[in-house]
């Protein structure tokens, strides 16, 4: 059992506003948004970050593309357009050690890397 934000998220011991469910992802809206629509998507296997997906859950991806396909549709942002990203590591930004996408969309977003 992980002690993880996000797993106890996924286990309902932390509050969350859920958006998008299946046996294998579970997605909700950012605490602290930058954008009109911001959801993070996680794999409720605990991975702690993208490159410890291996070969066998390769299934995953496909889950959380899918996740990201059906999320852009209940925020009404699949015809308008979307960012999804996936921090990873020290240097990418990831702060929660615990593998997840973000989905930012409704408004016009510039790209900016500082
Ligand atoms: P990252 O920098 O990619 O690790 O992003 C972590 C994201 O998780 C940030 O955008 C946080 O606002 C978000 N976050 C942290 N705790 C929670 C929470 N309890 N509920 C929803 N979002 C959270
Ligand atoms: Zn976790």
């Amino acid at each position: 059992m992980q002690d993880c934000i996000f797993c106890k998220i996924v286990r309902g011991e932390l509050p969350s506003a859920r958006v998008f469910e299946d046996e294998s992802v579970f997605a909700f809206d950012d605490i602290h948004p930058v954008a009109p629509a911001h959801v993070i998507i996680v794999p409720k296997k605990h991975f702690a970050t993208l490159m410890d997906i291996g070969k066998s859950d390769a299934g995953i991806s496909e889950k959380i593309v899918n996740a990201v396909q059906q999320v852009a549709k209940i925020k009404a942002i699949d015809k308008r357009g979307f960012r999804a990203v996936i921090n990873t590591g020290d240097e990418g930004g990831q702060v929660v050690q615990h593998l997840h996408v973000h989905v930012f969309g409704g408004r016009r977003l510039k790209f900016e890397l500082e």
